[in-house]
């Protein structure tokens, strides 16, 4: 059965298996959760339970239906995702979709229409959108998917049917890790801690290096030992530059692919796009930000749980337990508090700051609170 394709989505699968049961499949949905957890398998799965002549409501695989789907070749099956230019979903797309929604379907079945990373529709493509929502032609489906609903107006969330996806489990993380990556068990499960079970973020993670650079970033902090003051501002100085080079490459990157556009955009078009660019560097850069917090929470909350519980099984940075047991036996619990104290601090400054000397300082002064400088170390 194709349902079973899907891993650990139960709540999900039985309810849209339920409504193509019991009659009552609603017009438009809004599949949401993180990302890489199977949105899109599922869109595609009930598309094929939905259209399969031969194993109604659960999908063959093999009839023309189920292949053509999955193909993405089916004529009343469409998967909308961004441009690969510009990464938006523009007015013109929706447009078209708009005039194939109208048609008559070309094989007397549903037509279904998946909108990939649908946060991606601009203002203008939401808004042209939203008329399809109010008045979709009967035997027609569309489904949103996207891990970031809220970037969604609230109208069209409203219109849609949710349709929400778990995180994993690390039982179900730890053999697709494994096997994609290669790491070990307890690099396997850094990341999937920091990566909120989502299979598809774990991947990217690590193919971004993250275990490497917590290495990097935080490595004096993970070796548990006081730093001079030159390796407090060094330090500080490597995690600038980090930044300043993350967003620097993606800044470039947009503005590439809006030169490779010449002059086809009129100069709103173009203002809307670099308008859009900018916000996305800027989320980019606040995300590294919150992630370099995130890596240096996780040390001390693992200093924390050995503290409390004194079992490595619960540590989230397992592969570094040794110095975390070193670490931890010279903290009182007041200490540690006080450390998670500053770290939500410093993150709440600094996410704040968008001055390089300010962040600087932030930095700085939350290592030295944090007792990882000492006078004359
Ligand atoms: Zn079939």
């Amino acid at each position: 059965m194709l349902w079973d394709k899907i891993k650990g989505q139960r709540g999900a699968v039985n309810y849209l298996r339920q409504s193509i049961k019991k009659e009552r499949v609603v017009s438009s949905y809004l599949f949401h959760g993180p990302e890489g957890v199977g949105k899109t398998l599922t869109a595609s799965v009930f598309a094929r339970a939905l259209n399969c002549r031969i194993a109604p409501g659960d999908g063959c695989g093999s009839c023309p239906d189920c292949r053509d789907i999955e193909r993405g070749s089916h004529p009343d099956v469409l998967f909308q995702a961004p441009s690969s230019k510009s990464r938006l979903i523009v007015v013109q797309q929706i447009r078209q979709l708009q005039k194939m929604v109208y048609l008559q379907a070309r094989r007397d079945n549903w037509k279904v229409f998946v909108i990939k990373e649908a946060d991606r529709m601009n203002i203008n493509a939401q808004n042209a959108f939203l008329k399809t929502l109010e008045e979709p032609p009967e035997k027609t489906i569309l489904i949103l998917v996207t891990h970031q609903p809220e970037l969604l107006l609230p109208t069209i969330r409203s219109r849609c049917q949710s349709v929400s996806f778990s995180p994993w489990p690390f039982e179900m993380m730890k053999p697709f890790l494994m096997e994609k990556l290669g790491r070990g068990e307890a690099e396997c499960y850094m990341l999937h801690c920091i990566s909120g079970g989502s299979p598809g973020r774990a991947l990217r993670l690590s193919r971004e290096r993250i275990l490497e650079i917590r290495r990097q970033l935080i490595g004096p902090i993970l070796e548990g030992r006081f730093l001079s003051a030159a390796e407090v501002i060094s330090r500080v100085k490597s995690w600038l530059d980090y930044l300043t080079e993350r967003s620097r490459s993606l800044s470039d990157e947009l503005a590439r692919n809006r030169a490779d556009w010449g002059d086809a955009l009129d100069p709103a078009q173009r203002k809307e796009w670099e308008e859009r660019d900018d916000a996305e560097v800027a989320a980019k850069e606040r995300a590294e930000l919150e992630m370099i917090f995130e890596l240096i929470f996780s040390w001390i909350r693992d200093l924390f749980i050995y503290h409390e519980v004194g079992l490595e099984a619960h540590l989230i940075n397992q592969d570094l337990a040794e110095r975390i047991k070193a670490e931890e036996s010279n903290r009182s619990v007041a200490q540690l508090h006080r450390m998670m104290e500053w770290v939500e601090k410093s993150r709440r400054l600094a996410v704040k700051a968008s001055a390089r000397t300010t962040r600087q300082l932030i930095f700085e002064n939350m290592l030295i609170q944090l007792g990882y400088w000492r006078p004359n170390s």
